[in-house]
């Protein structure tokens, strides 16, 4: 058993465009029963909303297929501390996530100041958390994405706010988005997948591929987004392979080039049931 983790925008569509050949993909991992779960940094949408865009675009998707990182964060704020409260910059994807999750949105006091990408944010937010975080509420990223794309250009990420507030507070945020082990291991575990099972389908070395390898995932790099193939070079890490795009990509060629022993055990009897057939017939 395999399965992948697959970033969106960039792989699944640009803007509000679609891929080519994303649903082609997506769909053959849903009619082979392959896991697989889209990741996303931006934690603006729920699950829902989310999967909603994804189906809108042609893709045969979910809400259990969809895994962001406000959902990665409000999960381990709850198993940090249970029941505690945040005050919030950003919108519903994560203010859902975090009331999913036993967490109380408050305006005073709260353990953590919590921040996500949004575009409804004000001074007087990021001064109202900066004197919460002097108090001694705990920052904590979604993400550190600089900037997110948008169909009519770039706009300020979850990083960019969270810039303004390290600097003026001297505390240093702590964030939950990819790359950081903790949403990709949580994207790991939900599809009950082993380190060796687990493949990452993203455009971003800075996140995507940079989470893969440092978990030990098998990493796929899409020049459909972000990422050009000159701009490689200056990396110390590198994808195990580089496509065009999601369209070069078929579930089964990719386990029979990384796996080749697994599909030897599928067409029949497997290495170690033929290894144990020769012992016992060398006894008898
Ligand atoms: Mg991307």
């Amino acid at each position: 058993m395999h399965g992948y983790l697959i970033d969106m925008d960039g792989v699944i569509y640009r803007g509000i465009d679609v891929i080519p050949g994303a649903d082609r993909f997506i769909h053959a991992l849903r009619a082979a029963d392959v896991p697989f779960l889209f990741l996303t940094n931006n934690s603006q949408r729920t699950r829902l909303d989310v999967a909603t865009k994804l189906q809108r675009l042609g893709i045969d998707a979910e809400e259990r297929h969809v895994f962001t990182c406000a959902m990665a964060t409000a999960r381990f704020l709850a198993q940090q501390k249970p029941n505690g409260t945040a005050y919030v910059i950003g919108e519903g994807g994560l203010l859902t996530a975090l009331h999913n999750n036993g967490y109380a949105i408050v305006d005073k006091d709260p353990d953590y100041v919590v921040v996500g990408e949004g575009r409804t944010f004000n001074f007087e937010m990021v001064e109202a958390a900066l004197r919460m975080i002097l108090a001694g509420a705990k920052l904590v990223a979604t993400n550190l994405d600089a900037n997110c794309p948008t169909h009519n250009g770039m706009r300020p990420g979850c990083g960019s706010i969270v810039a303004m507030l390290e600097t003026a507070s001297g505390v240093k945020a702590f964030s939950v988005g990819k790359p950081s082990p903790i949403m990709l291991r949580a994207a790991r575990k939900e599809l009950a997948l082993t380190t060796d099972q687990t493949i990452v389908i993203g455009d971003t070395m800075e996140t995507d591929i940079l989470g893969g390898v440092q978990l030990g995932f098998k990493t796929i790099l899409v020049l459909s987004g972000g990422t050009s193939r000159e701009d490689l070079a200056r990396y110390t890490y590198r994808p195990d392979m580089v496509v065009e795009s999601i369209a070069e990509l078929e579930h089964g060629n990719l386990v029979r080039e990384w796996f080749p022993g697994e599909v030897r055990e599928r067409g029949g009897m497997g290495f170690d049931a033929r290894r144990e057939e020769m012992l016992v017939s060398a006894r008898t």
